[in-house]
């Protein structure tokens, strides 16, 4: 291969950035040339790419969001959409790519592979860490940090007025920010989609707090919990609790921004250079994650389709420091 391009696809994750220095920094170390793809597959049928040097991603590695900017492609869910995300590639000679996206751009991916056999390496760059594959995806050290910074706080607010918080976390379908914040956050019970906690339970945690003079209360949640979003939490808990005094607290997509963990960083640059490298060596329709310290490349038919369990020694614990 001489020339291969990398685009970031999605929701932003801190660390996107580490990982495209790296994917440019490899490919420029193996002597091929590189290009950024702006707006993710929208940039791509468009045709909005261009070359990067070394000196294009310096000073970059400590930056949250992505510099390739990132964007969703209704266009390419359309076999139309991909065909001219394909002639833009001929256009411009580009031979593999490298997607730095969640599971929707490793689904698009995939399609676009088997239709134009355009070879594909990806890099699982998403705050949710729902990617099976790889032990953590780049972003969600930040993000959970992020999320131990805000229930700190909320935390000390909370405890001088002798309030119950419901806080809720990022997380439509994995619980995966909401246990490791909650827990870091000391919460008395985590809310998460992979479980079916239901709504006596909840109070009956919170009752059992009272009981034991506890003077404030914490509940994570995430928003993807089956009972409700936190402020639908909070409400049916207040008809139960009717002498708490019960607040929401949402953070929202702080948890996407900021600078990126020492562990993102490390975590991006790794992956990164490992696509790369992937891609220069022959793989294609791959993800490069890393599963017990050691790099590896699953499929992405794998990355998008086994799902990927929360560890049971975490839910439990919750349960047993607050019983
Ligand atoms: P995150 O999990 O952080 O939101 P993601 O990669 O899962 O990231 P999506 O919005 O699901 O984000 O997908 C990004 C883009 O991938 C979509 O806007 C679309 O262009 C493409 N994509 C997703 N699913 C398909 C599909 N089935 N066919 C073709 N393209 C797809």
């Amino acid at each position: 291969m001489k020339r291969v391009a990398v685009y970031t696809s999605g929701g932003d994750a801190p660390g996107m950035n580490a990982c495209i220095r790296a994917v440019v920094r490899g490919a420029i170390y193996h002597g091929v040339e590189i290009y950024g793809i702006r707006y993710g597959y929208a940039g791509m049928i468009k045709g909005d790419m261009k070359q990067l040097s070394s000196h294009s991603v310096s000073n970059i590695i400590q930056k949250g969001g992505t510099i390739l900017k990132s964007a969703r492609s209704e266009e390419f869910m359309t076999k139309e959409g991909r065909k001219k995300a394909y002639e833009s590639l001929k256009e411009h000679g580009i031979e593999g790519l490298i997607c730095i996206g969640g599971d929707g751009s490793f689904t698009g991916a995939k399609i676009f592979y088997e239709e134009f056999g355009i070879p594909i390496v990806g890099a699982p760059g998403t705050i949710d860490n729902d990617i099976y594959g790889t032990d953590f995806t780049i972003g969600f050290d930040t993000a959970v940090n992020t999320a131990i910074s805000a229930i700190d706080k909320i935390r000390d607010t909370a405890d001088s007025h002798d309030r119950i918080f419901f806080v809720e976390v990022m997380g439509r379908d994995s619980g995966y920010i909401a246990i490791r914040s909650g827990i870091c956050g000391g919460a008395e019970i985590v809310l998460v989609p992979e479980t079916n906690t239901t709504m006596e339970e909840v109070i009956e945690t919170l009752k059992k707090g009272k009981n034991r003079s506890k003077t404030s209360s914490l509940v994570v949640v995430a928003e993807g919990d089956e009972i409700g979003g936190a402020i639908e939490i909070a409400e049916m808990a207040r008809k139960h609790l009717q002498d708490a005094d019960i607040r929401v607290a949402t953070l929202g997509h702080i948890q996407r921004g900021g600078a990126p963990s020492a562990k993102d960083r490390i975590l991006a640059s790794r992956m990164g250079l490992s696509a790369i490298e992937g891609l220069l060596n022959g793989r294609k329709n791959v993800m490069a994650g890393v599963m017990k310290d050691e790099l590896v490349y699953t499929p992405f038919e794998h990355a998008i389709t086994i799902e990927k369990t929360l560890s049971p020694d975490l839910l439990r614990m919750v349960d047993i420091f607050n019983s």
